[in-house]
């Protein structure tokens, strides 16, 4: 036991860990009050489990889950009307970070590729 305790405390000394933030966009059927929790509920686990399949000798751990059913009226987030992909403009407030960059032009949200090239945000 005084051997495995000496391992841990060998190993928290000589790593650090990190928290990863992965964003998974998923299309689920709506419903008059959001999404369908039971299909929710059964991607969220299954995500869950795809970390715990990843091959690493650092052994990735779920840590928690958190949804948020994107709503443009309510939330700075958009399609972008170049090529259709979920944005957030980064020039207004509340910016969603797992979004992609974004900017409005011509009343138009554009994603950062396809911001004209001379935008500031333009990739
Ligand atoms: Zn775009």
């Amino acid at each position: 036991m005084l051997v495995i305790l000496a391992k841990e405390r060998a190993l928290a000394a000589s790593t650090k860990t990190v928290l990863i933030t992965l964003h998974v966009l998923v299309d689920l059927p709506a419903e008059a009050d959001g999404v369908n929790s039971d299909l929710l509920h059964e991607v969220s686990i299954q995500l869950e489990d795809a970390v715990g399949q990843i091959d690493s000798p650092f052994t990735p751990k779920w840590s928690g889950t958190e949804v948020a059913v994107l709503d443009p009226s309510t939330m700075n987030c958009g399609r972008c009307k170049g090529c259709g992909c979920w944005a957030s403009d980064r020039d207004k407030p509340e910016f969603l970070g797992g979004l992609n960059v974004g900017a409005v032009v011509d009343g138009d949200l554009l994603c950062d590729e396809c911001l004209p090239l001379d935008h500031p945000r333009a990739f």
